[in-house]
C-alpha cells in the first residue's frame, strides 16, 4: 500500500515532531566496526548449549513465559556476584531486573521515575540514547557540562545536578561508565557526589565494564560496590557487548530490590520471551567461554591507541571496546572515505572526532591501513 501521508500529516505528539529516529547506517561492508559489538561469533559450545535450551521451550510456546524471568535473574546475579570488580557485594535475583537490552530498562527505569514534570540530567558527550529514552518518556533533559578532555569532577557534577529542573534538582541523572563515546571510565567519586546532590535516581550505565581494565592496572571498580547502602543507585549492564550477544536483546540492571518492584509497575507483562530467557541463561552458563574474546578485543583496543600517533592522530585512553580517536581535519568526510575503503565507523557528532570499535585483528589492520590512506587524502 503506497501513501504520501507524512508524520506531519498524522497527530503526532508535539513533542516528537521534527525529531529524527535513532540508529547507526547498518551497511552490508566487510569491516562493520561503528556500533561496538563483538566482533566474533558465538563460540561452538555456546551456540550448542543455546539450540539445545531454545528446542526445549518451543513445544512450550502455546504458553507466555514466566514473567519474573527468575532463571535468568538467577543466573545473571550469579555472573555479578563472581566478578572481581564486584568486590564480592552478594546480590541476589531480588536486585537484578533484565530487559530487551539495557536500553529497554533505561526506558523502563524513566517510566517509573521520569515522566511529565520531572528532569534528567546527563553530561554530553555520552550515549546518545539517554536524551531520547528521556524526552520520549515526557521527561525534560538538561545537557550537563563536562571539563576539559571531557572529564568529570564531583564539584561539577554535584552543582550541576542540584542546579537541574529550574534549581529543583535532578530526578533522574545518568552517568556512563566507561563512557560512550569517549572510553573513559568515570571514578567512583562522582557517582557519590551526583547520588549525594539529589534525592532522585541515579544510574550507573555500565556497558562496558567488562572491558575496564584490571582494579590492579588503573581500572575503576564498578558501582556495584556503592549500591549497599543507597537504594536510589542504579547500575545498568548489557550481554549486548562484551558477551557478544547483541542479537538476543538482553540488558539487565542491579539496584535495590525497591527499585526492581518499582519496575514492576511499568514493564509489559512477560515482556521478555521464553526464547531469550532460555538462550541467556544458557549462554551465561558458559560465561567463560562467551568472554574469552575480551582480553582479545581488549588488546586490539590497546593496539588502536597506540598506532594513532603514528597517523598522526590521537586517541583518547579507553576502558571500553572502542576508541575515540581525534585530529581529523574534516572527521565527516573521513568517514565517508573510511567507507570509501569497505571500513565502516561512526561519527559521534564531536568536530574532528570518529569512534572506531575494537574488533578482530584483522578488522584492526583494515581500519589502520584505511586511515593511513584517508590521512593522507585528508592533507
Ligand atoms: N548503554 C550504552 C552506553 C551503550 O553504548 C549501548 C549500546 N550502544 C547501550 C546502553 C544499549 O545497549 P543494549 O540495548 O544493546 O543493551
Amino acid at each position: 500500500m503506497v501513501s504520501d501521508t507524512t508524520l506531519d500529516d498524522l497527530p503526532l505528539r508535539d513533542d516528537l515532531r521534527g525529531h529524527a529516529p535513532y540508529g547507526a547506517p547498518q551497511l552490508e561492508v566487510s569491516v562493520r566496526l561503528n556500533t561496538n559489538e563483538n566482533s566474533h561469533d558465538v563460540p561452538p559450545e555456546v551456540v550448542e548449549a543455546v539450540v539445545a535450551a531454545i528446542a526445549e521451550q518451543v513445544p512450550h510456546l502455546n504458553r507466555y513465559p514466566d514473567r519474573e524471568a527468575d532463571a535468568l535473574r538467577d543466573a545473571l546475579a550469579a555472573f555479578l556476584r563472581a566478578q572481581p570488580a564486584s568486590h564480592g557485594v552478594p546480590l541476589t535475583r531480588g536486585n537484578v531486573w533484565a530487559a530487551n537490552g539495557s536500553n529497554e530498562v533505561l526506558q523502563q527505569l524513566l517510566q517509573a521515575f521520569g515522566g511529565p514534570g520531572r528532569t534528567a540530567v546527563g553530561f554530553t558527550p555520552s550515549y546518545s540514547m539517554h536524551p531520547i529514552i528521556t524526552q520520549t518518556s515526557g521527561t525534560a533533559w538538561v545537557d550537563g557540562k563536562r571539563g576539559d578532555g571531557f572529564s568529570l569532577d564531583p564539584f561539577a557534577v554535584a552543582e550541576q545536578v542540584r542546579a537541574a529542573g529550574g534549581g529543583t534538582g535532578a530526578d533522574v541523572v545518568f552517568l556512563t561508565s566507561p563512557n560512550n563515546p569517549t572510553g573513559t571510565a568515570l571514578p567512583l567519586d562522582v557517582v557519590e557526589a551526583a547520588y549525594e546532590a539529589t534525592r532522585g535516581i541515579v544510574i550507573v550505565d555500565e556497558a562496558y565494564a567488562e572491558f575496564a581494565r584490571p582494579l590492579g592496572a588503573g581500572g575503576t571498580p564498578s558501582a556495584i560496590t556503592l549500591l549497599p547502602g543507597r537504594p536510589r543507585l542504579v547500575v545498568t549492564r548489557t550481554m549486548s557487548k562484551a558477551f557478544a550477544f547483541a542479537g538476543t536483546r538482553v540488558g539487565y540492571l542491579a539496584a535495590d530490590p525497591a527499585v526492581v518492584d518499582a519496575l514492576r509497575l511499568v514493564r509489559l507483562p512477560y515482556h521478555l520471551s521464553s526464547l531469550t530467557q532460555a538462550a541467556a541463561t544458557a549462554a551465561l552458563a558458559h560465561a567463560d567461554a562467551l568472554l574469552a574474546t575480551v582480553e582479545d578485543t581488549k588488546a586490539q583496543r590497546d593496539r588502536l591507541v597506540a598506532a594513532m600517533p603514528t597517523l598522526g592522530l590521537f586517541a583518547l585512553p579507553s576502558d571500553a571496546n572502542f576508541v575515540l580517536v581525534g585530529g581529523f581535519d574534516d572527521a565527516p568526510a573521513a568517514w565517508k572515505a573510511l567507507l570509501a575503503h569497505g571500513v565502516l565507523v561512526r561519527d559521534v557528532g564531536i568536530p574532528g572526532h570518529l569512534r572506531i570499535t575494537a574488533g578482530t585483528a584483522a578488522e584492526t589492520d583494515a581500519v589502520l591501513a584505511a586511515l593511513a590512506e584517508v590521512v593522507v587524502e585528508e592533507e
